[in-house]
């Protein structure tokens, strides 16, 4: 049915040529190319149209593999490696002298991750060397989760897929920055900053940019405001306000909504799980199906800020991209 999948001595045999191969992982689909193949990076950038200082993750087979591509592994990511990998957490740390700048946008520091997926894993352990894997959609869209996700972005000739189902995880991972001797989360993510503050025995802060009216340009590589952008205009409102934004709205309102409010047709109600582990895994794909030419607004429904830490981590991963999801199209760089 999705034509150009492949398997993963087809995959590292293309890589190996300089080609770039989307693969599955717990968060997002990656669009993979060789970490230290500069055209193959360019291609990347070229290929998504992501802004240049937009750095991207190396993926590792496990923390021998981050070793070699950091300039220094320190022993606070080690003993985050012990604990969260495979897993969603990106560790951004000074880059090694082998990294092209491109990977890092430029700048003096790099990400690293060893994704938690059967079929990647393997292919990073084949491989053998790091591979670059930003979300395998255009700059600024919707994040795939599936190969079907992937196919509607690129085509089988520029991206053959490395079919791994769907995205248990289903948003992108938590970015933590270990630069300077502060721990800083960059990207909110489902693991969050008190689960991170457990194992390194200090305090976390948080920094992710919040996308400004004025769509302020961020200082930094890395900190630009993302946008996983519908094509429809899109809106997060109370549960108590979506009669009112359907009432007012011009065309179909399509709502995905959390409590059990409902709307007349033409409306529609996607409705979403509530817990926030299921929300985030159901996210990008209900954003896809609401994301409609005869939609005229997609309204979200804001959802809770959560009890326990750890769904307050998610929740907030959760708002984190619905906030750029909703920002104003004019507002937001792109991702
Ligand atoms: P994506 O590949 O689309 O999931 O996005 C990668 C994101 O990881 C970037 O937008 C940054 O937020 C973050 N990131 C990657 N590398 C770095 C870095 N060297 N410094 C800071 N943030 C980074
Ligand atoms: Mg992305």
């Amino acid at each position: 049915m999705i034509d150009g999948l492949i398997d993963i001595s087809q995959a590292v045999a293309h890589l190996r040529a300089g080609g770039l191969v989307a693969f599955p992982t717990e968060t997002v689909y990656g669009l993979g190319a060789d970490a230290l193949n500069e055209a193959a990076i360019r291609r990347v950038f070229e290929l998504k149209g992501r802004p240049a200082a937009n750095p991207l993750i190396v993926h590792v087979a496990d923390a021998w593999m981050a070793r070699e591509v950091v300039a220094h592994w320190p022993r606070e990511a080690q003993l985050l490696a012990d604990a969260f990998w495979p897993g969603p957490l990106s560790i951004v740390l000074p880059a090694g002298p082998h990294i092209p700048k491109a990977v890092t946008g430029g700048g003096p520091s790099v990400a690293v991750r060893c994704p938690n997926h059967p079929t990647t894993l393997i292919l990073l352990h084949e491989y053998e060397g790091p591979l670059v894997g930003p979300s395998a959609n255009l700059s600024g869209k919707i994040s795939p989760t599936s190969a079907a996700h992937v196919r509607e972005a690129f085509s089988a000739t520029d991206v053959p897929i490395l079919d791994g189902g769907d995205c248990e995880v289903g948003i992108e991972s938590t970015v933590l920055s270990l630069v300077g001797g502060r721990a800083t989360i960059l990207r909110p993510g489902v693991i969050g900053p008190e689960q991170i503050a457990r194992v390194i025995g200090r305090g976390v802060t948080y920094e992710a940019p919040i996308p400004s009216a004025e769509g302020a340009p961020s200082p930094s590589p890395g900190l630009m405001p993302t946008h996983y952008a519908p094509a429809a205009k899109a809106v997060m409102v109370s549960g108590e306000d979506l009669p009112r934004v359907a009432r007012e709205a011009t065309g179909q309102v399509v709502a995905l909504t959390i409590s059990d409010v409902t709307l007349p047709p033409p409306h529609k109600c996607i409705p979403m799980p509530d817990t926030p582990e299921d929300y985030a895994r159901a996210l990008y794909t209900a954003l896809r199906m609401a994301d409609k030419p005869r939609t005229s607004v997609i309204a979200v429904e804001t959802p809770p800020a959560g009890v326990s830490d750890e769904e307050r981590a998610v929740w907030r991963a959760v708002m984190d991209r619905l906030t750029r999801a909703t920002a104003p199209a004019d507002t937001a760089a792109r991702t």
